[in-house]
């Protein structure tokens, strides 16, 4: 268990609601969850199936129907042939993270992960006794992955290659290129495997996201994670799920047996409704997503001492804050107790993150102005 870690977001999230109870005024830049209600549609779904009798257990890998619909969307989205078998539904699409590292990932196999990154992979690398080893991810690489460094990475203990587009904490967005030089790494070992986190998919303000599933020879050897948190702000409902090889699938589904036992079925026949009903509302918060991330990397770099690249998808501004001879964690604690704003130190997402902040801009643009010019007075203060 001491190998285990945790998320500073919900600590700091915690660390805030204290003060607040202490009466300070605190906005909140440190969630990483859409501040948008859920689409009426979609909760009408689950209430019309709670009367409808969806209460009991489901399959453990999932309703056959919402399957399909998966299989369906991803076929369309990710331009493959996706069958139902092929998919398993989870409670949000972490426990595909944890999952994917418990069946395939043994003792003394290294993993290799973005880093600055989701610090649940390295938590879990570590959790199941393998080697983390870390891919920096670059700011002047426009934080994409190096594919010469992966390739000088990959040993013959590698099992697995952890990918996320976009990304989180950066808003880093794979490329083409990088994608096919990794998959060219990979051409000679089947015995790797990529989980490719696209959780963020949807989230995404030029082009079109890729997949590293799509490139000849990859399907085979890819789990690819989706889900509905971010898309259609749902993450407390906990839907989401993993598309894989079936042989795969089917011991996800025995971990699921194992543990959970199945997804919510009400939770899932609203999931239908998500991926086949409108998908008006998420263009509408792509829209406002896309409206603050300009008003919170323009604010940012009007800062002295604080410079920001603007982030190609996800919810996030990943600022450099070196120039302000702080740490990220010193100065984390500063602007929550004395700027009443709450964020992540970049630290927070491994060794290559120091030097960084996460900013959420999951908020309203009026509470970003506020929250930038808060920032920038106890920045003056230095
Ligand atoms: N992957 C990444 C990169 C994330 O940021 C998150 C949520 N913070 C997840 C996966 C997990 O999403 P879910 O709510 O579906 O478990």
């Amino acid at each position: 268990m001491k190998a285990l870690e945790t998320e500073t977001a919900f600590e700091v999230l915690a660390k805030a609601k204290i003060l607040e109870k202490q009466g300070k005024n605190i906005i909140h830049l440190e969630i990483g969850e859409p501040d948008f209600d859920t689409p009426k549609n979609i909760k009408e779904a689950a209430e019309r199936a709670l009367d409808a009798g969806y209460t009991h257990y489901s399959p453990s890998s999932g309703m056959p129907e919402l399957k399909q619909v998966i299989a369906e969307h991803i076929s369309e989205t990710r331009k493959l042939d996706v069958r139902p078998e092929e998919v398993v539904i989870t409670p949000g699409a972490k426990p595909i993270m944890f999952f994917s590292m418990l069946a395939l990932v043994n003792q003394g196999d290294e993993v290799l992960y973005p880093n600055p990154g989701f610090p649940v992979y390295e938590s879990l690398i570590k959790f199941v006794g393998a080697k983390p080893v870390p891919i920096p991810l670059k700011e002047e690489n426009e934080f994409g992955l190096d594919p010469e460094c992966v390739k000088e990475k990959i040993t013959g203990k590698t099992k697995m290659i952890i990918l996320n587009s976009p990304e989180n904490p950066t808003g880093g967005v794979l490329t083409h290129e990088q994608l096919k030089a990794i998959a060219d790494c990979l051409e000679n070992r089947d015995d790797v495997f990529v989980l490719s986190d696209e959780i963020y998919s949807r989230i995404i303000y030029e082009g079109k996201p890729e997949s590293i599933s799509q490139l000849p020879g990859m399907k085979e050897k890819t789990i690819l994670l989706d889900g509905f948190s971010k898309t259609y702000a749902m993450t407390g409902w906990r839907l989401g799920y993993g598309v894989m090889r079936k042989d795969i699938a089917g011991k996800m589904a025995q971990l699921m047996t194992n543990s959970n036992s199945c997804t919510n079925t009400f939770v899932q026949m609203a999931g239908i409704e998500a991926l086949k009903g409108p998908q008006t509302e998420v263009d509408k918060m792509v829209s406002e997503f896309r409206r603050r991330r300009q008003v919170i990397v323009d604010g940012l770099n009007k800062i002295d001492g604080v410079t920001c690249k603007k982030p190609h998808g996800a919810f996030y501004a990943f600022p450099n804050i070196t120039a302000t001879g702080m740490d990220s964690r010193k100065l984390g604690d500063r602007l929550m107790n004395d700027a009443g704003v709450a964020v992540l130190p970049g630290a927070s997402f491994g060794d290559f993150g120091e030097g960084y902040l996460r900013l959420s801009f999951a908020n309203s643009v009026e509470n970003i102005k506020l929250a930038l010019d808060r920032i920038e007075k106890s920045l003056m203060k230095l």
